[in-house]
Order: structure tokens, then sequence, then C-alpha cells
């Protein structure tokens, strides 16, 4: 993709870029209050508010719609920060347009759903407006990425991604698990493509914030949304994960930036390091393959004298026995387990192949 960049949104070079606001306009005093609250932090440029929100039941606060826009529009000109909002139908692109909103979202529900997100890049067609394109629910890449080519397609170059964490069956401290190799893997596939993390959706709750937030600068991810309410508690719609103007303050203070190139000394030494984990997935790789060429004699002989694939006793035994070799080599057992039952999977695919080609 030929992404333009970010425009004049900010300097990538000077700090993550900071979207920040309700996670829905309540009233026009609220957006007025927080925003006014918002542009005294210089980090911040964008001021975000969700007015058609997406609920998970019927009779919950829906957002107060259209009117809203008005407020943001004062937003706009009395504080001069940019604005944002989200976006779920084609109406509500026409309308968001006309009372000049700079960004549009397209949120974590929508972008599960192929058609709504083609209807939403038609209604954008030539326009020049910047568009962030949060991920879907699920955690599928593909479908991520093509919403991003949806729109992309309809002429929209100044284009953002917002990483939320996804739904996630096991228990998690997150409402969203982040699963960073997702959002990773986009970087790598789309490197000229900004992604913003939202830690709010992330965290859904408060104290996960600061955590969440410094991970994502680590990470060289490029910016921040988080949900600010003046009265995080009373808030309508995700009270649990709002901070107020104040504690978003100290925690863009407290935030470490780190560079993410080093001096040449810092660079070599890197090298040098690098080139020995290169030499050293050589050799593993090397192992691994040596090792499936035996399994695949033994599937050979297995198959050749009508003895059975799975041999329970053989398994619980290696488990046993590579658990009490790894962990003393001071590897994680989590981490020992995941990659045992990996080869073990392997194993047995292989040889069921063998099998079936008798
Ligand atoms: C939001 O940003 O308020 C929102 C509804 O987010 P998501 O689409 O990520 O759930
Ligand atoms: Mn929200």
């Amino acid at each position: 993709m030929d992404i333009s960049g970010p425009g004049d949104l900010w300097n990538p070079e000077d700090f993550p870029l900071v979207i920040a606001g309700p996670c829905s306009a309540e009233s026009e005093e609220q957006v007025l209050r927080t925003a006014y609250q918002l542009a005294a932090i210089p980090e911040v440029k964008v001021f975000r508010a969700g007015l058609w929100k997406p609920r998970t039941r019927p009779g919950a606060f829906e957002g107060v719609g259209e009117k809203g826009l008005q407020w943001l529009e004062k937003v706009k000109a009395e504080t001069g920060l940019k604005t944002t909002v989200e976006v779920a139908r084609p109406e509500h692109v026409e309308l968001a347009l006309k009372h000049h909103v700079d960004i549009l979202w397209l949120g974590a529900r929508t972008v599960v759903n192929p058609f709504v997100v083609q209807e939403l890049a038609e209604a954008m067609k030539g326009v020049p407006v910047t568009v962030m394109v949060k991920n879907p629910i699920i955690p599928d890449l593909k479908l991520w990425i093509g919403a991003l080519e949806r729109v992309y397609a309809a002429g929209i170059t100044r284009l953002l991604a917002i990483h939320r964490g996804f739904h996630y069956f096991e228990k998690s401290p997150f409402r969203n698990a982040p699963m960073w190799e997702i959002p990773i893997e986009l970087k790598r596939l789309v490197p000229e493509l900004p992604i913003i993390v939202d830690p709010s959706h992330i965290c859904g709750r408060r104290n996960l914030l600061q955590e969440i937030s410094q991970k994502s600068t680590d990470l060289e991810m490029d910016g921040l949304m988080l949900e600010v309410h003046e009265n995080p508690e009373a808030a309508f719609t995700d009270a649990a994960q709002q901070i107020t103007p104040e504690a978003l303050h100290v925690l863009l203070q407290k935030l470490v930036l780190r560079k993410r190139t080093g001096n040449p000394d810092f660079e070599s030494r890197l090298e040098v390091l690098r080139t020995e984990i290169d030499k050293l997935d050589g050799e593993l790789l090397q192992i691994l393959a040596k090792r499936l060429e035996i399994i695949d004699e033994i599937g050979d002989y297995k198959r050749d004298n009508n003895i059975t694939i799975l041999q329970m006793k053989r398994w619980a035994g290696i488990i046993t026995d590579r658990l009490s070799i790894g962990t003393n080599l001071g590897l994680d057992e989590t981490f020992l387990r995941k990659i045992l039952n990996l080869i073990h999977k392997e194993s047995i695919q292989r040889q069921t192949n063998i099998f079936n080609k008798s």
C-alpha cells in the first residue's frame, strides 16, 4: 500500500500520537470541558468521542448521535484539537464529513463484516479524509488487512490501524487479549502503516493502562488512543477503563520513551549478538529436521510391523524427561510444554502420512 504517512497529524519522531477523549459523548458540557482539559496536555493532538455506540444488548445508552457532531465542531474551533469519531453506517460517514470531522474510525465490530466495511469505504470514496481501522474482535489478521485494503481501494491513503486487543476465551487479566504478535506481523507486512494502540479497550480497567501504554511504545507502536472522562465513575459507557484528564497527563509523563536506534557502538555489538542468534537458529532448524527424519524412519518401521503410531507411555516419558532437562537449563515450563506439544503433533502428522501411503 502506498500510504502517505501521518501528514500533518503529528511528527512520529517527537512522541507517539496521542488521541484522547470520552468513550461516548454525553452532553455538550462534558465534551467541551474534557476537550479543554485535554488541549492543555501538549502531547494530545486528537480528541475522540463515540456518537453512535455499538452496544452488546439493546436498551443500553446508544450514543447521542448526530447532535454530538456540533459539539465536536466546537471542540475543533475552540481548542484546535483534531477530532475523530467511529462510523458504522454510510450515513455516519456523510454526517461526520459534513461536520468537518478530521478522522473517521471503523470499530472492532464493524471490521468483522466485509459487507459493511465495503459500504463505508464507498461512502468515503474520493474524500481526502484520514481513516483509522480497528482490528476485528476476533484474532484474524487477514480480516484486519482486508478492511484496510477496502478503505485504501476507495482512495484513502491517509490510513492508520488501531490495535484494541482480541476476544479471547481463556482467562486473562485483559478485557481483550493484546496478542502482540498480530500487530507486530501487521507492521512487518505493511511497514508504512502507523499503528495506534488503544490500551483502554485492551485493559478494560484503569490499573493496567500504564503498563500497556509502555509496552506499546517499547514495541515501536506509533501512538496511543486512551479513553478519558471528566468523571470516569459516572461515565455512561466503559466506566471501569476511563481515566481523568489529570490521570492521562500523569500516565504520559511516566512513559519512558526509548530511541528506535542506538549509536554506532551499540549497533555493532547488537550486530554481533544477532549474528550469533542467526547461527543458533540455523543449528536449531537442522536438528529439528534431523529429528523429523528419524521420526519418519520410526514411522516406516512401525507401519511395516503393524504397530500403532501413538504410544502413550513413550510420550509421557518424553514429557517428564524433557521438562526436567529443560527446566534445569532455566527454560520456562509452559514454554517447554508448548514446544514439546508442537513437535509431537508434527511427528504424529508425519507418521500418519506415512501410514496413509501404505
Ligand atoms: C470505542 O472505541 O469506544 C469502541 C467502541 O471500541 P471497539 O470498537 O474497539 O470496541
Ligand atoms: Mn469504549
